[in-house]
């Protein structure tokens, strides 16, 4: 994910530097694509040139997509494309970008709002997924991945009151009286079984996936990407 560079060229004596640690780096065979990979004796990390953010274009995004979907993490899909895991990093955040939920035509439909609390990164910051849910379409309208501020709860409320929900249900959160209408919020922890039973499984692989991919990712951005092509990839 890191796009700076992170090596850079000396044309006094003809080498490429470590950015961080202003050491000479040695030749360290080749990435998976071909590149020629760098080492750092100080930092004692392998460096590229300047990844290439699209050099395979949509060859593998399919593929890519698939396997997220069930669950896989990025080295093991890195493994079974055949492409290093940056790359695959890479092409989660382009593909992601390019993922929509889709448009809520239907009025007076009810959503279930739910929120998934993790950990990110080596200071273990916390997380919050918020979604909502229709459960006869079955489908996610609208995602939030940051914090659990009224921000982030707008940017998951307001396309359903666009779309005139009928009820909004949510846990016992008091921040959701702030940006739901009195006449249509709905607050409870035990919904119907029904519902209940398809949301679970829709937490417990979001769940999953969490794991999964933040041992590698260890970024909220990382998490928002995988989430999204989950839900609407
Ligand atoms: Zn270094």
């Amino acid at each position: 994910m890191d796009l700076e560079p992170t090596l850079f060229f000396n044309g006094v004596d003809g080498s490429w530097y470590c950015t961080r640690c202003r050491e000479r780096v040695v030749k360290n065979g080749r990435t998976k694509g071909g590149k020629q990979r760098y080492h750092c004796r100080l930092c004692k990390t392998t460096k590229v040139l300047i990844p290439e953010p699209n050099r395979f274009g949509d060859r593998y995004d399919e593929q890519i997509i698939r396997l997220l979907k069930e669950g896989c993490g990025i080295r093991s899909i890195a493994r079974l494309v055949g492409i290093g895991p940056a790359t695959v990093t890479r092409k989660i955040l382009l593909i992601a970008a390019n993922v929509q939920p889709p448009a809520l035509s239907e009025k007076g439909l009810s959503f279930q709002v739910d929120e998934l609390h993790t950990c990110v990164g080596k200071t273990n910051r916390k997380i919050c997924v918020i979604y909502s849910w229709n459960a006869s379409l079955h489908q996610a309208f609208s995602l939030s991945v940051g914090t659990r501020s009224k921000a982030s709860l707008r940017k998951v409320i307001e396309p359903l009151l666009l779309a005139d929900a009928r009820r909004i249900n949510t846990d016992g959160y008091s921040g959701y009286e702030k940006v739901i209408p009195l006449n249509k919020h709905t607050i409870s922890k035990r919904r119907n079984n029904h519902i209940e039973r398809k949301h679970l499984s829709l937490r417990t692989h979001l769940k999953r996936l969490q794991r999964r991919t933040i041992c590698f990712s260890r970024s909220a951005e990382m998490l928002e990407a995988v989430v999204r092509i989950y839900l609407w990839g």
